[in-house]
C-alpha cells in the first residue's frame, strides 16, 4: 500500500470520528434548541440526577458502549438515540467523504483542493440540518429558526462549491 492510499484512508476514518463529534453535539441541539436553551453551555449532564457527565463518557458512541446505555451515577438508562445519531453522522461524513473525493481511481488527489472540501461542507451539513430537523419533529416540536437557517447556509455552500476553483 502507497503512502498516498494509506493517507486518504486515514483521512476518510479521521472524517468520519469528526461526523461522530458532530453527531454528539447534534443530540445536543436536537434536545436544548427547541427548549430554548443555549447550546454551549452549561456541559451536558444527566438529566435524572443532575450529575455532570464525564468527558471520556462523552465520547462519541464509546462513552455510551462504556456506560452500557445507564448514567454513572444514578444508572437511568441513556437512550440508544444518543450513539445512534453519532454514528449515522460519521457513517455518512464517511461516505460523503469517499463519493466526493474519490472521483477517480487511485488515491484522490482531490483531497488537496478546495472546490470538493467546499462540495463537502455543503453536503455534510445539509445532512446533519435535515436529521436535526426530522428528530425534532419527530419529538414533537417546531424546527427552530436556526436549523433553517443552517440550511441556507449549507445550501449556499453547495452552490457557491461550483465556483470554487
Ligand atoms: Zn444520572
Amino acid at each position: 500500500m502507497t503512502t498516498a492510499v494509506l493517507m486518504s484512508i486515514l483521512i476518510f476514518i479521521w472524517l468520519a470520528v469528526v461526523g461522530a463529534c458532530i453527531g454528539s453535539f447534534l443530540n445536543v441541539v436536537i434536545y436544548r434548541l427547541p427548549a430554548g436553551k443555549s447550546i454551549v453551555s452549561p456541559p451536558s449532564s444527566c438529566p435524572k440526577c443532575g450529575k455532570r457527565i464525564r468527558w471520556f463518557h462523552n465520547l462519541p458512541v464509546l462513552g455510551w458502549l462504556l456506560l452500557r446505555g445507564r448514567c454513572y451515577d444514578c444508572k437511568a438508562p441513556i437512550a440508544a438515540r444518543y450513539p445512534l445519531v453519532e454514528l449515522l453522522v460519521g457513517g455518512a461524513f464517511f461516505v460523503l467523504g469517499l463519493s466526493v473525493f474519490s472521483q477517480s481511481n487511485g488515491p484522490p488527489q482531490s483531497l488537496f483542493e478546495y472546490q470538493p472540501w467546499a462540495a463537502f461542507v455543503g453536503l455534510a451539513g445539509l445532512f446533519c440540518c435535515l436529521l436535526a430537523a426530522l428528530l425534532i419533529r419527530y419529538d414533537g416540536h417546531r424546527i427552530p429558526r436556526g436549523i433553517w437557517l443552517a440550511t441556507a447556509l449549507f445550501a449556499a455552500t453547495l452552490v457557491a462549491s461550483a465556483w470554487v476553483p
